[in-house]
C-alpha cells in the first residue's frame, strides 16, 4: 500500500472541451506548488494525483494544494493493488485503530472488469470487518464511512477530504495586469481575477526618493502573500516621480489625482500591451473616495481603451476587509506608507471632473515624453513562492 493525494477538480467539469487544457494547466501548477516534496504526478481523466510523498510533508502539500484555485477538494488516499484480501485487512486495522461505532462500505467500480460488483464487493468488505470487531453498520449517517475506488490496476481507499478553493486554473483564462497600490482594495482585486483563473502580473507607482524604500517592501510583501496563490509574480516598478512633479505644477483646482490617474493608465496600457496582457485590474470601488465617482472613472478611463476590470467596483468595504483578511494582506495594507499619490498633500480633489479641463492642464506640458522615460526606467522582478528574494531592488 502507499499513502497518496487525490485532486478533484469540481467545476472543471463543465468546460466540455476545453476540459483537456484546463486539466494541463492544473497539472502545471500542481507541479509549480509541489515542487521542492520531489513527488510523483500522475494525471488521469477524472483525477490528479500525488504520489511519493514522505509522510512529513503530506500536510504542507495539502495546504499548498487548497491555494490552487481549479482544484474543488483534495483527499488522502491509499493505493493497493487489485487484491481485494490486502483492502480487507487495511480496512479493519483502521477499525480496529479508530473504534468508530458505526461504518459503511461505499465503493465506486471505474473498471466495470473487476469481477465483483460494487455491492458485492461492499458485503465482502463489511462482513470481514463485523467478524472481527466490535461494530455495527450504519447506511444513513456511518461514524466511518469507509470510501472505496476500484480503478482498472488499482484499489484506492479514500480517506481525509479537504475543501480547495474552486475557481479555474490559474492560466487557463489569460493573464492580466493588476495596478497595485499599498492599500487594501487592490490585492483583493489581485486575489480575484487569480481565482478566475487569470495569471497576473503586478505594476507599481513609486516616487523616490518621496516615497521610500519602505514602500517598495510593503509591496514585495504584498507580492509574496499572494504568491499563495499564484507562485510567481511579476511586479514592475514604475518610477513616476518626475510625472508627478509636472502635474502638481501645471494643474491647480484639485485634479492632481485624476491625471495621476491617467497617466498610470496610460503607462498601464503601453506595458500590457508590450508584454501581452490582456486586461487591466484595478481596486477601483464606486464611490469610495472622490476619484472614484462615476465622474471620476469616466475621465479617467478617457485615456484607454483597453478593457480594465474592476472585480471590487460594487462590493462593500466591509466585504472587502474581509477577503483582504482571509488572503493575509490586510495587516500589511494598513501599516502607514507613503503612496506617491499622498506625498504633497491634495486638498480639496475633484469629484466630479471636467474632461476639457484634465485635458487642457495635460497640453502644458510634455508627458510624451517622461512617460516614455518612466517606462525605460521601469525596473521588473519576479517574486515567487519558492524562492523568495530578500533583496529586490
Ligand atoms: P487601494 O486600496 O487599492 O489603494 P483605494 O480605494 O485606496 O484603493 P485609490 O487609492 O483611489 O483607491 O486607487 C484606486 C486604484 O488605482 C487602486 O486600487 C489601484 O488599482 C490603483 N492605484 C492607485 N495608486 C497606485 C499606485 N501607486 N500604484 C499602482 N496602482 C495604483
Ligand atoms: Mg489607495
Amino acid at each position: 500500500m502507499s499513502k497518496m493525494v487525490m485532486i478533484h477538480f469540481g467545476e472543471l467539469y463543465t468546460k466540455g472541451k476545453n476540459r483537456r487544457d484546463f486539466i494541463r494547466q492544473l497539472t502545471q501548477n500542481i507541479k509549480e506548488v509541489s515542487a521542492p516534496f520531489k513527488v510523483h504526478i500522475e494525471t488521469r481523466h477524472d483525477h490528479i494525483y500525488i504520489k511519493n510523498i514522505q509522510e512529513n510533508n503530506l500536510q504542507e502539500i495539502i495546504k499548498r494544494l487548497q491555494n490552487v484555485s481549479g482544484i474543488h477538494a483534495i483527499s488522502e488516499v491509499v493505493e493497493f493493488p487489485l487484491d481485494l484480501e490486502k483492502v480487507k485487512q487495511f480496512v479493519l486495522s483502521l477499525v480496529l485503530e479508530l473504534k468508530p461505532k458505526t461504518f459503511k462500505v461505499i465503493t465506486k467500480r471505474k473498471d466495470k472488469l473487476f469481477p465483483l460488483r460494487s455491492d458485492e464487493v461492499n458485503r465482502s468488505i463489511a462482513s470481514h470487518i463485523l467478524k472481527n470487531a466490535e461494530i455495527k453498520v450504519d447506511v444513513h449517517d456511518p461514524e466511518l464511512p469507509l470510501r472505496l475506488e476500484i480503478d482498472t490496476n488499482r484499489i484506492l481507499v479514500v480517506g481525509k477530504r479537504y475543501d480547495g478553493l474552486g475557481g479555474y486554473p490559474l492560466g487557463a483564462a489569460g493573464k492580466g495586469l493588476v495596478l497595485l497600490s499599498g492599500g487594501i482594495d487592490s490585492p483583493v482585486a489581485a486575489y480575484l481575477m487569480i481565482r478566475r483563473g487569470i495569471k497576473i502580473a503586478a505594476i507599481h507607482f513609486a516616487a523616490p526618493p518621496y516615497t521610500s524604500e519602505e514602500v517598495l517592501k510593503k509591496i514585495e510583501n504584498i507580492v509574496a502573500k499572494l504568491n499563495n496563490y499564484q507562485p510567481c509574480i511579476r511586479l514592475y516598478v514604475v518610477p513616476f516621480t518626475n510625472l508627478q512633479l509636472a502635474i502638481y505644477e501645471h494643474s491647480t483646482g484639485g485634479y492632481a489625482i485624476t491625471l495621476m490617474r491617467r497617466m498610470m493608465l496610460r503607462i498601464s496600457t503601453i506595458i500590457a500591451k508590450r508584454h501581452g496582457y490582456k486586461v487591466l485590474v484595478t481596486g477601483d470601488s464606486l464611490g469610495q473616495v472622490s476619484s472614484q465617482t462615476l465622474e471620476s472613472l469616466v475621465v479617467i478611463n478617457e485615456v484607454t481603451n483597453y478593457p480594465i476590470i474592476r472585480p471590487l467596483a460594487t462590493v462593500d468595504k466591509n466585504e472587502i476587509i474581509k477577503i483582504a483578511k482571509g488572503i493575509q494582506t490586510y495587516p500589511i495594507s494598513i501599516l502607514p506608507y507613503e503612496d506617491c499619490c499622498t506625498i504633497f498633500p491634495v486638498t480639496n480633489s475633484v469629484t466630479s471632473p471636467k474632461l476639457e479641463d484634465a485635458l487642457r492642464f495635460e497640453s502644458k506640458f510634455d508627458y510624451e515624453s517622461l512617460i516614455s522615460e518612466a517606462i525605460s526606467d521601469t525596473k521588473k522582478v519576479d517574486i515567487s513562492l519558492n524562492n523568495s528574494e530578500d533583496e529586490l531592488f
